[in-house]
């Protein structure tokens, strides 16, 4: 059981990657507010650029919040595909996706580019989720911990210590994503607790606290609970099963 003095509220983001048109955002969100009967989490929904005008009328007065899948580090300029954090904040967005495993494999981005954009993102008044994960063939050779902690310095590279309440940090095993192969609870348990003992060395024992460590990685409604329960998972990135409301809903009332 979690410790009920530090007791963050816990987080479950979707990340609708590049799914969905206005239509079917539309009809997600009127079917999710039937189901979701949850009020212990921050719900935060990431859709593609394109939608983020429209879905942030949608949820206005639901308590949903908003999410960017990304952004440049810079404000404007010669970027051409890219987005600016100035842009994401001016449609309400409150966090961002940083370093998402999809994005470190297919993009090519790499620590010291997630630090810019963990920083800028701070700079800029939104809330990085900043993921971090080990492959297959890291875990299986035994070198998952010492890949997360390089993630965690490079990413978190003179991130001020006053800053640190503004992120979150996703566990995201990339073997685990869009794969059905969840990390088990324990296993995903000891990563987290290790996330919070490198945050007390880096920071202190009062910060790390404050950190909240979400998991992701095949979170469906079956999982969510038991992994939901687990004593330093503060909440839950979902891909494919946030695509539909009935499943997402499902995974927020299980917090
Ligand atoms: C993700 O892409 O962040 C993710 C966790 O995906 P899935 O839930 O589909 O594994």
């Amino acid at each position: 059981m979690k410790s009920t003095s530090i007791r963050m509220k816990p987080l479950i983001a979707a990340n609708w990657k590049m799914n969905k048109s206005i239509k079917e955002a539309d009809s997600f969100i009127k079917e999710f507010n039937k189901f979701c009967d949850s009020n212990t989490a921050d719900i935060v929904i990431c859709p593609p650029f394109t939608i983020m005008p429209s879905l942030s009328g949608m949820i206005k007065g639901t308590g949903i919040k908003l999410g960017s899948q990304n952004m440049h580090f810079e404000e404007r300029g010669a970027f051409t595909g890219e987005i600016s954090p100035l842009m994401v904040r001016e449609l309400n967005c409150e966090y961002v996706i940083i370093g998402h495993s999809e994005r470190r494999q297919y993009f090519k981005e790499d620590d010291a580019l997630i630090n810019k954009k963990v920083k800028s993102a701070l700079n800029h008044g939104l809330k990085p989720i900043l993921c971090v994960g080990e492959t297959l063939e890291q875990r299986q050779s035994k070198s998952a911990m010492k890949v997360i902690k390089n993630q965690i310095a490079g990413c978190l590279n003179n991130v001020d210590k006053y800053e640190m309440k503004n992120i979150v940090i996703a566990y995201e095993p990339v073997w685990a994503i869009g794969t059905g192969k969840n990390a088990t609870p324990e296993q995903a348990q000891e990563v987290h607790a290790y996330i919070k003992k490198l945050l007390s060395e880096i920071y202190s024992d009062s910060i790390a606290s404050k950190v909240r460590i979400i998991y992701g990685g095949s979170v469906k409604p079956e999982n969510a609970k038991e992994l939901l329960s687990m004593k330093d998972i503060y909440g839950a990135l979902v891909g494919g099963a946030s695509l539909d409301a009935k499943s997402f809903a499902a995974i927020c009332n299980s917090v």
